[in-house]
């Protein structure tokens, strides 16, 4: 079967996609379909139907709760990166999805899609982590709350159940300085060789580096020592990943990389 193919479901409330997530074990989630748009074109997924996430008003809305973002799990990369809220409350999140692809890109691609796909070389996962946000995951079950650090299981894998959607993402009002620094080693629109995302709240600061291992890799222990020993968290960043081998970067490169850009990611929040 192709997509052409592929029965289209189309709910118009969230408790209609829930209700549906629930009965169709066959249909796959649409959300902007640049990811799983890719895999049905290639060929790598031939979905019987297909669960779309479009029509779902409650999931595009975005807002400030007591401090706290509430970003729908349908708002796109775009209307994040440009949103004056976000931009002023949470500049490196919005420099962080605004260095994904390209706008056109952007335009589609989906807060619940980038997080839900799981892919290791994303650029907002790690940012998400960074900054502490959680994700509400609703199912006919209930609701439940996963922060994005435990989101992501290994690559492509997450924790979300077969009778869950991804239907909204929580960022805790935002710490005093956070930065994200994106590493590409090819084209100026590709994916992350290396990813860093830095923040400091009071005297914690944490780092999360993404798209280096399956998952963000985050060292509580190693942040403890503080922003001031810049240079020894790289070095040891570098030392506890295990970084992958990929057409971005050999791992030999690629720890190089990590103690260089952990280093001016603490840098430059002081
Ligand atoms: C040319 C190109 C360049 C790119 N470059 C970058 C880059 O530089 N940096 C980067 O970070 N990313 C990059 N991406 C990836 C892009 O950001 C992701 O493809 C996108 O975020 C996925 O979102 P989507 O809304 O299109 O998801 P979809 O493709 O619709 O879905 C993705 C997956 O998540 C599932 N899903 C979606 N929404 C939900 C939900 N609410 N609940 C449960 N499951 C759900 C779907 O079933 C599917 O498995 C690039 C993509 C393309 C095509």
């Amino acid at each position: 079967m192709s997509a052409a193919a592929a029965e289209w479901l189309a709910p118009t409330s969230l408790d209609a996609a829930l209700a549906l997530r629930a009965e169709r074990a066959d249909a796959t989630v649409l959300a902007g379909g640049t990811f799983l748009g890719i895999l049905i074109n290639q060929g790598f997924a031939d979905p019987p139907a297909l669960l779309s996430l479009g029509g779902v008003a409650e999931l595009r809305t975005l807002a400030v709760h007591d401090g706290e973002l509430r970003i729908g799990a349908m708002v796109t990369h775009r209307a994040l990166e440009r949103d004056e809220r976000v931009r002023e409350g949470w500049p490196a999140l919005a420099r962080a999805f605004a260095l994904v692809a390209s706008p056109r890109v952007r335009n589609q691609a989906t807060v619940g899609g980038v997080l839900a796909d799981a892919d290791y070389a994303s650029d907002p996962p790690a940012m998400l982590a960074a900054l502490e946000a959680r994700v509400v995951l609703h199912s006919p079950r209930g609701t439940r709350e996963v922060a994005v650090e435990d989101l992501i299981l290994g690559y492509y894998e997450t924790c979300i159940a077969d009778d869950e959607l991804l239907a909204e993402v929580r960022v805790p009002p935002a710490p005093e300085r956070a930065v994200y620094r994106k590493f590409r080693s090819r084209s100026s629109e590709d994916r992350p060789c290396v990813a860093v995302a830095a923040a400091v709240r009071g005297d914690a600061l944490r780092v999360v580096v993404g798209a280096v291992a399956d998952t963000p890799q985050h060292f509580p222990d190693v942040c403890a020592r503080g922003p001031g020993e810049a240079a020894a968290i790289g070095r040891a960043y570098a030392e506890r990943i295990a970084p992958i081998d990929d057409a971005r970067g050999s791992a030999a490169y690629r720890r190089r990389v990590i103690a260089v850009e952990v280093r001016r990611a603490i840098e430059a929040l002081t």
